[in-house]
């Protein structure tokens, strides 16, 4: 009798589990998010995902008008809402407009998917110029900055941040010396931010992919490594876009309500020393 009343008080000093209660059948309905290279490759799928299970969508992009108004028009036929936002995520004052331009559009950020990346494959470690190292640097981790300081006042308890990093954070890799170091950084920044937001009840997760067949592929990789690409995962392929989203859905939704500090690894079975 002791114990059961023992466990009744215990259980009214913790907020019920989401999963406890009744679940809305979109997983995400109601939430707006914002993904950083939604019109394209992997961010596109997780945008088209995330308007399927009822999220507003704020897409940034970098050039490609076309894939953006595409990926714009496939959201909009599913019933959601979605703000294309295009321009450079490496400048500070432009991350700040996205979270602005959000805000005003949907009065809310419930969810921010940092997954826009660059990379330039390279033979030696010579051929990395300062150059090509900023823009990777700036591009892939210091946009993650200002984009989380941009949207820090306006998070609420609940709010979910989901960073895309990669295999090559884990294993390295000799032809993208500067990129895994940047998604090894994210990792890092990852696990901190998870810490430093824990407080204020919100959520920060990564997404380690393996190889996806996605256009960064064929524009930087050479024919030779394409041909290959993702043979060496033990599925003995690349994955899809769409095979990769499903972790993004999962770590945004409440049913992911106890994690955080977390990489999620779609990579086709490689197992990394995490
Ligand atoms: P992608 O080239 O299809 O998409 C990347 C998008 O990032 C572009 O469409 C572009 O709009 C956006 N972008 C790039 N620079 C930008 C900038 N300065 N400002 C604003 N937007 C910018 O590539 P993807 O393969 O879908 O890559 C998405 C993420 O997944 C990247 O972070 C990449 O490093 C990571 N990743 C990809 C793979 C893979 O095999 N494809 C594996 C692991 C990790």
């Amino acid at each position: 009798q002791k114990v059961k009343e023992k466990q009744g008080k215990e259980k009214k000093m913790h907020p019920q589990p989401v999963f406890e209660k009744e679940r809305d059948v979109l997983r995400l309905r109601n939430k707006t998010a914002v993904i950083t290279g939604g019109d394209s490759g992997i961010g596109k799928a997780v945008a088209i995902a995330f308007a399927k299970e009822g999220a507003d969508v704020v897409i940034s992009y970098h050039e490609d008008d076309e894939d953006a108004r595409s990926t714009a028009a496939r959201i909009e036929s599913i019933g959601q809402k979605c703000l294309l936002i295009p321009g450079d995520i490496s400048k500070p004052a432009h991350c700040k407009k996205i979270i602005e331009k959000t805000l005003k559009q949907f009065g809310k950020l419930d969810v921010l998917v940092n997954n826009a990346g660059i990379q330039f494959p390279q033979e030696e470690l010579s051929a990395i110029t300062p150059e090509q190292l900023k823009k990777t640097f700036d591009t892939n981790i210091f946009a993650m900055f200002y984009l989380v300081q941009a949207a820090e006042p306006y998070l609420q308890e609940g709010a979910s941040i989901i960073n895309t990093t990669s295999v090559t954070a884990y294993r390295g890799s000799a032809h993208l010396l500067d990129y895994s170091a940047t998604k090894g950084a994210i990792v890092s920044f990852t696990r901190s931010l998870s810490a430093y937001f824990a407080k204020h009840k919100i959520r920060v997760n990564g997404v380690a992919p393996g190889p996806v067949w996605t256009p960064l592929i064929p524009a930087t990789f050479p024919p030779s490594h394409v041909s290959t690409f993702g043979s060496d995962t033990p599925l003995g392929r690349a994955g899809e876009p769409v095979e990769i989203a499903g972790s993004y859905v999962f770590l945004a939704s409440d049913e992911a309500s106890y994690i955080t500090g977390q990489v999620f690894h779609p990579n086709g079975g490689e197992i990394v020393n995490t």
